[in-house]
């Protein structure tokens, strides 16, 4: 592990990667989702808000390049002195379902990143979109193994849970076989991919937590995001705890379960997020006010007085 963390986070990742500094800069392609829509569901995953967990940056007039530029521009002021080294860039699609448009869309989508990559001095050093995995056909893995010649393409696959019943009864509509298999092509394609999990979803518990790590262990993504349940103002979620029928993880518990569930990653996969955070004003619950490092170093102190790190008990 990286530093004294008995876990491997994503920072000194990317400096060893790209040696440099990398921020990300969250872009919002106009993709809808299969869940909203009627070709899977209608209404979207309980715990999603209407702008699909994204910046809603294109409905407000923002084109993709434009939200590309201003986010460039961005990044750039992040550099503190002439001498430091240029920051890198990870174009993010971020919102809603981005490999769930249609074909000629997506291909104006990345050639808008590509346009970016043929520029002298372009920052941009890898593409991550996120996606469900049921959603993954091969024309656009195609495009993206394509481009992944000229640069890294992560693809960032939900998952949130390894047991069916659950993503049914939060309304996912997509099972674990699904993530699996998407996993698996994405892998063949040559593609970084990051798994997404959450714990604390209605019926899914600590053992819940243990089986979804084991199965992201098994799928061998490279990378993971997991963070606790929130409650976002405009989902059904928001409904349903309003009516008491919800509860959430206090910080103590979320720790505890965040141990488990490391200690059954594989070895080498990169923890890229191990909490969440809400735009303000938009989370009701849990409000813990409780920082990100915070979170990592509470982390840290469980695991070690366990005497376990990630993987010791992973079976991958
Ligand atoms: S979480 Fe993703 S799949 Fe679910 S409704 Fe929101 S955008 Fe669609």
């Amino acid at each position: 592990m990286a530093g004294d963390l008995p876990f491997r986070t994503l920072a000194p990742w990317l400096r060893a990667r790209f040696g440099r500094p990398v921020h990300r800069v969250a872009l919002d392609a106009g993709s809808t989702c299969p869940n909203r829509d009627g070709t899977k569901g209608y209404g979207g995953c309980t715990y999603c808000d209407v702008e699909g967990s994204g910046t809603g940056a294109l409905k407000d007039g923002a084109s993709l390049a434009e939200q590309l530029s201003q986010g460039l521009t961005r990044i750039a002021r992040r550099r503190r002195r002439p001498s430091d080294p240029e920051p890198g860039a990870i174009a993010y699609l971020q919102s809603y379902t981005n490999t769930y448009v249609e074909g000629g869309r997506f291909r104006e989508v990345l050639d808008v990143l590509e346009r970016e990559l043929d520029r002298d001095g372009s920052p941009v050093v890898a593409l991550s979109v996120a996606t469900r995995p049921d959603c993954l056909p091969d024309e656009a893995l195609r495009e993206l193994e394509r481009l992944g010649e000229r640069t890294d393409v992560w693809i960032e696959l939900g998952l949130e849970s390894a047991d069916d019943s659950v993503l049914l009864d939060i309304n996912r509509l997509h099972t674990l076989d699904e993530f699996e298999d998407a996993a698996r092509r994405a892998g063949d394609a040559g593609l970084l991919r990051v798994g997404h999990a959450i714990l604390g979803l209605p019926g899914d518990g600590r053992e819940g937590a243990r089986r979804t790590a084991e199965a992201l262990a098994a799928a061998g993504v490279e990378g993971v995001k997991v963070h606790h349940l929130m409650v976002l103002e405009k989902t059904q979620m928001a409904h349903q705890w309003r009516e008491g029928e919800l509860s959430v993880l206090e910080p103590e518990t979320y720790v505890s379960w965040l141990a488990d569930f490391v200690e059954r990653l594989g070895e080498d996969q990169v923890l890229h997020r191990i909490t969440g955070d809400a735009p303000d004003g938009k989370e009701l619950a849990p409000r813990w006010g409780v920082a990100k490092n915070v979170v990592r170093e509470r982390l840290r102190a469980e695991l070690e007085r366990r005497g376990t790190g990630q993987a010791s008990l992973s079976g991958a």
